[in-house]
């Protein structure tokens, strides 16, 4: 990795049901000194630190949706930061978060340590723990949400379709050597699909719904599977958007072998899809060099 290139390490591919070697929802973006980290579902910040980036080095957080996956390790970020600033003093958290659910979420999200708080700040922490919380409308059109402080890297988020969940987004970094999508949790969707258009990089979830389709049916998997991404029209938008590497995250259902690994691929290569596909591990790490993409296993 060069200073100029951009990674992406996935800090967690699992669901809400654990799965062994799969943290919860998770993607981390590096270009330079900035460290974004997309979400922050079970096991985040152990997947951090080993992937070199505690919490006190994050740059920002941003939040995809308020589903329990997504964000019930926000406060451990966010609280953990909090006890390394007594070494590491980079100051509080950033978290980027649409307004209504996801951003009530953040704003409460210390109320249930106050006795922990107060017992911790009567001893060795200075002051209570904040974050510094930047709230956006989520709109049908990108718009950028974040920016360096130099201007070279943007975030711009889009609205989605993850109903009945109100406020999901999708997330857009922009460096100056690529870009990178992440898809948060939504079915397969036009404003996914225009946000990703020529993306070095699309982190999207992905749901075996056609290839379960009648093991599903008439359960409350059928219900699920109706809100997140068939992989089969997933592999047709990211052609469609020119996308040149394809992560599939949040897979469902778990794989546990190298062969149902592959049967995402190939999911994904009959709707149509010609580019390169990485299905997630964590802690794997995709380097973009300008328009060369490398993979670093983990
Ligand atoms: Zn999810
Ligand atoms: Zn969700």
């Amino acid at each position: 990795m060069t200073d100029s290139s951009t990674s992406v390490t996935l800090t967690g591919t699992g669901i809400p049901l654990p799965s062994p070697g799969r943290a919860g929802a998770g993607t981390l973006v590096r270009h330079g000194k900035i460290s974004l980290q997309f979400d922050a579902g079970r096991g985040t910040v152990i997947r951090l630190a080993e992937a070199g980036v505690p919490p006190y080095a994050l740059t920002a957080q941003f939040v995809t949706h308020v589903h329990s996956d997504h964000l019930v390790d926000l406060a451990d970020v966010a609280m953990t930061r909090w006890i390394q600033q007594q070494v590491q003093r980079t100051g509080p958290l950033t978290v980027v978060a649409a307004e209504g659910g996801a951003a009530r979420f953040a704003r409460r999200m210390f109320e249930v340590y106050d006795d922990d708080i107060a017992s911790r700040v009567g001893h060795v922490q200075a002051e209570p723990p904040s974050i510094d919380l930047r709230v956006f409308e989520p709109k049908s059109v990108p718009s950028v949400v974040w920016r360096s402080d130099d201007g070279a890297v943007t975030v711009e988020a889009v609205a989605v379709h993850h109903e009945p969940v109100i406020g999901a987004v999708a997330y857009r970094v922009s460096t100056p050597t690529a870009v990178v999508v992440v898809s948060g949790d939504t079915r397969v969707c036009d404003e996914v699909k225009r946000l990703s258009e020529g993306a070095d990089v699309l982190v999207h979830e992905a749901c075996r719904a056609t290839a379960l389709r009648d093991l599903v049916r008439g359960t409350v998997l059928e219900t699920i599977f109706s809100y997140h991404a068939d992989t089969v029209p997933l592999g047709a938008m990211a052609e469609s958007a020119g996308v040149r590497h394809l992560v599939l995250t949040h897979l469902i259902p778990q794989p546990n072998d190298a062969a149902q690994e592959e049967a995402f691929a190939q999911d994904v290569r009959s709707g149509g899809y010609t580019g390169k596909i990485t299905v997630g591990r964590d802690l794997m790490t995709i380097v973009v060099e300008r328009t060369r993409v490398a993979e670093v296993a983990p």
